[in-house]
């Protein structure tokens, strides 16, 4: 046999491992003998409006983003570099267009907290991109809610200890499907509203946003190299407030479907 005959048998056996890993992900049977891999971890996918499904790679939110929400939350909002939190990917929870999907009230918190909020999702992405290249790597736009264990959030700041345990929990991130820039374009202006029990709780324009889209995805970029799969809540407007079980919270920004879900 000569090395190249060799190097082509390796060549194809590397492929042949590599489909079987691939086809034991998709049908979730045992693993193959020959896997690395000892069980099986659920990829996140946001369905697409009109067909497929969006992978998700990191959930990114952008604290403070509306002044008057900056001052209800105690702070200054003069124009400071915004600043960034993520929630794991797979707090993601997929709310259909029309449906109400049932929304578990979290462990430890006395005073679980809505904040609507508009969501982007990358289609690419980079490090440094500049603002006016920013809204190219977005794919799409849905309606989210970024649920805060206010309480516990609260209890951290103080202690100067990370938020993570008042955000970035379980089913922290219920949104809609998401919604292709080529049917929807993109969101500078427009309402973004918050009902609970049919009764108007949050009220503000995307206009009122201290950094637009574009300004989030260029200032983010410079923290951490954006990829495609990752989505950006972008921040929530004032009279954030609780939720008991039995809520029903339905959110809306002009020109996306509403989602609504119910606390239990
Ligand atoms: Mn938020």
């Amino acid at each position: 046999m000569t090395s190249r005959q060799r190097r082509e048998i390796l060549r194809r056996g590397s492929a042949l491992a590599v489909g079987g890993v691939a086809g034991y992900a998709l049908s979730g049977n045992a693993a193959p003998e020959a896997s690395r891999t000892p069980f099986n971890v659920a990829p996140t996918f946001i369905p697409i409006a009109g067909g497929g499904e969006f992978p998700v790679r990191r959930i990114y939110c952008i604290g403070r983003n509306y002044a008057a929400h900056a001052r209800e939350m105690g702070s200054d909002p003069t124009r400071e570099p915004p600043f960034f939190f993520q929630k794991p990917t797979d707090a993601v929870q997929n709310v259909p267009p029309g449906a109400i999907v049932d929304h578990p009230y979290p462990p430890l918190t006395k005073n679980y907290h809505y904040e609507v909020e508009l969501v982007a999702a990358l289609k690419s992405g980079g490090r440094d991109i500049p603002i006016d290249q920013a809204l190219v790597h977005v794919f799409g736009y849905t309606v989210g809610l970024d649920m805060t264990r206010r309480d516990l959030q609260r209890a951290m700041g103080d202690e100067k200890k990370p938020w993570e345990i008042g955000k970035s929990f379980d089913h922290s991130a219920p949104l809609g499907h998401l919604q292709p820039v080529a049917a929807v374009g993109h969101f500078a202006k427009g309402a973004i509203w918050l009902k609970v029990n049919g009764q108007t709780k949050q009220n503000a324009d995307l206009s009122q946003m201290i950094w637009s889209v574009a300004e989030q995805i260029s200032k983010l970029s410079e923290a951490f190299e954006l990829a495609p799969g990752d989505i950006i809540y972008s921040g929530t407007p004032e009279n954030v407030g609780p939720v008991v079980r039995g809520d029903v919270m339905e959110g809306h920004i002009d020109g996306l479907p509403n989602i609504q879900v119910k606390v239990v």
